[in-house]
């Protein structure tokens, strides 16, 4: 018999209904022949009000309490699913994340896991029970419970399913897959059938929030198959597949086009072109805790050169005060900065065996006389940044100079 794990977010278990036909459905999978153990979130909006009740103490509160705190979701969703499950005559048992031992770091609201012990879910599983498992939360070395950041459900999921070597994990989400872009931006976006682990990584890192981050490292490092679906829609084969590279499988070219609207761009002009200079710019930034995303130095003429890199735009405030006291320092000609700009990026990992891809790119912005302010590539994906009114028009004539609308198989 083979062992599904299914992951319900908070929307799908967001109301006694919605967790009736959760529970519905688990049984629809088990009948099947599968061995079933649930993920669930907290009901939806149920972590975030938790939260304003603690602020409403103070704004900084013990990391400690506050995971006993908003751990707590997640722990009644697994009672109330576990009823419906029995009440539909089920057999069903509920775990918290202490007790399978979900056993993380000791880095509260953004732990790690570190081990699962699945020896008493696999035998309640062969004594023919279904397991719902508390998403979120684990517990640290001295028993201390921790939560893995928001959205960690995911993670407790993908972990669960490579712990017990499970044939797939579903992620029952509110839409219904991964499309080629944000169908609010291009409305021909298309449903991936299937994505691979990196692409899925690049597009969720680009902010395409389907999946916690942290849950597709996760199964791209355990080989999980992992699948993006509705709960609103029929299980079998539905979704998107996120799995290895398949040779089998002619890849397109390009998966996706996901773009980033919380960029800033801080350019640095006539400084020194000597050794050191690059660290004496950035380090101060990096110092503060802000995250550099693009970095570009020129080639230097007459002694001195140019940076330009960018930041999240919640970061430019700030950083544009640490590069100014730099600027001052190094005696440089200019600072100056932009918060009106997007970074939009194709992905593919058919790119590593395509050339031209790159001018392609360049080619359909040009046509609809997109500037292009920066340019980086790295072997599945080619970024540029513009200016943020061409946001939509960029990632529409991208998507159209690809084919992404239509099924490329
Ligand atoms: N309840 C947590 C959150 O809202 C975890 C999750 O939903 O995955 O972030
Ligand atoms: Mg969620």
């Amino acid at each position: 018999m083979s062992i599904i794990v299914q992951k319900y977010g908070g929307t799908s278990v967001g109301s006694i209904e919605r967790i009736q036909a959760v529970a519905d459905r688990v049984i629809a999978t088990r009948d099947k022949g599968n061995q079933v153990v649930v993920v669930v979130s907290a009901m939806s909006g149920e972590t975030n009000r938790l939260i304003s009740l603690a602020n409403q103490i103070d704004k900084k509160l013990s990391s400690r309490e506050m995971d006993v705190l908003i751990s707590t979701g997640e722990q009644v969703t697994i009672a109330l699913l576990t009823m419906a499950l029995q009440q539909k005559g089920a057999t069903a048992k509920s775990y918290t994340g202490s007790q399978i031992k979900m056993l993380t770091d000791n880095v509260h609201s953004k732990a790690r896991i570190i081990d699962i012990q699945c020896e008493n879910i696999k035998t309640d599983l062969d004594a023919g029970n279904i397991i719902v498992v508390a998403g979120f939360q684990g517990v640290d070395e001295l028993g201390n419970i921790t939560t893995l950041g928001r959205g960690g459900s995911d993670t407790t999921a993908v972990a669960m399913a490579a712990a017990l070597n499970a044939k797939e994990c579903q992620i029952y989400t509110d839409v219904d897959g991964v499309y080629t872009t944000d169908p609010r931006v291009e409305p021909k976006a298309r449903k991936l059938d299937q994505i691979t682990f990196e692409e899925m990584l690049e597009m969720a890192s680009l902010g395409s929030k389907v999946l916690q981050i942290r849950a597709v490292e996760f199964a791209g490092k355990y080989n999980v198959p992992l699948r993006v679906l509705s709960s609103f829609e029929e299980g079998e084969g539905a979704g998107t597949l996120i799995t290895t590279e398949d040779d089998e499988m002619e890849q397109a070219v390009i998966s996706g086009i996901a773009f980033n609207r919380d960029e800033a761009q801080l350019t640095i002009s006539g400084v020194p072109d000597q050794p050191g200079v690059a660290s004496e710019i950035l380090g101060p930034i990096t110092k503060a805790n802000i995250e550099i995303d693009m970095i570009v130095q020129n080639v230097g003429e007459d002694g001195t050169t140019d940076f330009t890199f960018t930041v999240h735009r919640n970061d430019y405030a700030a950083a544009i005060d640490l590069l100014e006291a730099t600027g001052k320092k190094l005696g440089a000609k200019k600072v100056k900065g932009n918060d009106a700009i997007v970074k939009i990026s194709l992905v593919g990992v058919g790119m590593r065996s395509h050339a031209g891809i790159a001018s392609s790119m360049f080619a359909a912005l040009a046509k609809e006389a997109i500037n292009i302010l920066m340019i980086s590539t790295s072997e599945i994906k080619i970024s540029v940044v513009v200016d943020e009114k061409y946001l939509e028009l960029g990632v529409r004539a991208l998507h159209s100079e690809f084919g992404l609308e239509q099924k490329t198989t």
